[in-house]
């Protein structure tokens, strides 16, 4: 008898019709004799109404309240789904975070997991029942309801998986596991079988967003096996996992794409000791991530200072970036509010020169201009104009992934 933990993502639960299916699927599992936990997430695009409905009230709500709101999404379809359950004669349990006691920070919107009690579900799953839980949301030490960060209903996953010491973490969502490429974008992606947590972590970081970042570092951290499949097929998935050595022969495994970037330059900054520091500072302290920076000395020994933030965080770091700049005497400040983050990913990286140089001559060859470039041990991120952000990721795509590319196999090289 195995413990099972599946997650259904909002397309899996999106309709009556699906919650059946899944309800189907998980008796099956259940049927089958091992102990199954399932996590889900709002029935799609019910998370989004929820943000919207709040907006046309305020244009700034509270974020406690907003955690109120939109955790109701997740509740909905757990008691959907367990009535169903329940009606195809399934002893069948639903649990909200407080009653697991899933515990986080206060940090309302994009809370950390600090503890779980798995004690209910070990129950639960004792008397035989099957125990669907709400995805996405947590408790504070007060007792008030937090969410978890937007898609963090794999993070729910993860996280009971881990507390449960489960044999495996399924992932159900709308394609058949991790591609290449976002196979919505690039038609000619292709499905990995497996991928190591580091290239997965990576690629959820810079905008694959078929798994949630978090619920990825989590994975690994607690080694839990997690396998990307899809509800509407009964196609194997792709396992992420410990990397082994075949994995680095690869050189890339995936093309990323994230279109939520904008771009801010100071310009014209002294170039002097401590000036980036006070720039970064106060943008960190109102909790912004700064991704890509680059400095450029000019002529006149002062600098440009340009540098990118997620596109909702964009209002907030011009404010900060103005009065900073006015303070530092600084040239003034410019921004771009839409940019593409493309980049791509693979172990092989680490050992094999010459991908970059390939890459830029991809984009050259597609006359989409490099704005800005950074790189680490397994990726290479380029930002460029955000209207070719696509064309370019399907462009790296089938140059280095493609069929008959050499790029992908370390012997190639
Ligand atoms: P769910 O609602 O099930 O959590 P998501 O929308 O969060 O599903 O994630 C699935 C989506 O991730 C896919 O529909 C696909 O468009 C997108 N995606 C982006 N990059 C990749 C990739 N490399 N492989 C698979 N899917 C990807
Ligand atoms: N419903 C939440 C969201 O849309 C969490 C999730 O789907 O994982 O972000
Ligand atoms: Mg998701």
């Amino acid at each position: 008898m195995a413990l099972i933990v599946q997650k259904y993502g909002g397309t899996s639960v999106g309709s009556i019709e699906r919650i059946k299916a899944v309800a189907e699927r998980v008796a099956r599992v259940r049927a089958g004799g091992d102990q199954v936990v399932v996590v889900v997430s709002a029935m799609a695009g019910e998370t989004n109404r929820l943000f919207k409905l709040a907006a046309q009230l305020s244009d700034s709500p509270h974020p406690r309240e907003a955690d109120v709101l939109v955790a109701t999404g997740e509740q909905v379809s757990a008691a959907l789904l367990a009535i169903r359950l329940q009606a195809l004669g399934y002893p069948t349990v639903s649990f909200l975070a407080h009653q697991l006691r899933l515990a986080t920070d206060s940090r309302h919107g994009n809370a950390k997991i600090r503890s779980v009690e798995a004690s209910r579900l070990i129950e639960a799953l004792a008397a035989g029942h099957i125990a669907v839980v709400a995805g996405y949301q947590g408790v504070d030490p007060k007792g008030d309801i937090t969410t978890l960060g937007r898609g963090a209903s794999d993070l729910t996953a993860v996280a009971l998986a881990a507390a449960l010491k489960a044999d495996a973490c399924e992932i159900y969502t709308d394609v058949e596991g991790v591609f290449t490429a976002d196979p919505n974008i690039c038609p000619r992606a292709r499905k990995l079988g497996r991928i190591s947590y580091d290239e997965m972590m990576e690629m959820a970081g810079l905008g694959a967003k078929v798994l949630q970042l978090r619920s990825v570092e989590l994975a690994r951290r607690y080694n839990v096996p997690l396998v990307v499949r899809s509800s509407f097929s009964e196609a194997a998935g792709t396992w992420v996992g410990q990397e082994d050595k075949s994995m680095e022969e690869v050189m890339v495994s995936g093309v990323t794409l994230d279109q939520n970037q904008s771009k801010i330059t100071i310009a014209g900054v002294a170039d002097r000791p401590g000036l980036a520091a006070r720039i970064f500072g106060p943008i960190a302290e109102a909790g912004m991530v700064v991704d890509m920076i680059i400095q450029n000395a000019s002529a006149d020994g002062r600098t440009d200072l340009t540098f990118t933030v997620g596109r909702d965080d964009l209002r907030g770091a011009l404010e900060l970036c103005r009065l900073m700049a006015a303070e530092i005497s600084a040239a003034g400040v410019r921004h771009e509010e839409q940019v593409a983050k493309v980049s791509i990913v693979g172990l092989g990286m680490r050992t094999h020169a010459g991908v970059a140089a390939r890459m830029f001559r991809v984009l050259a060859d597609e006359g989409i201009n490099i704005q800005m470039i950074a790189t680490s041990e397994i990726k290479i991120s380029v930002v460029v104009n955000a209207k070719y952000g696509e064309l370019a990721m399907r462009a790296l795509h089938d140059a280095l992934l493609g069929k008959g590319s050499n790029a992908t196999s370390a012997e190639s090289v």
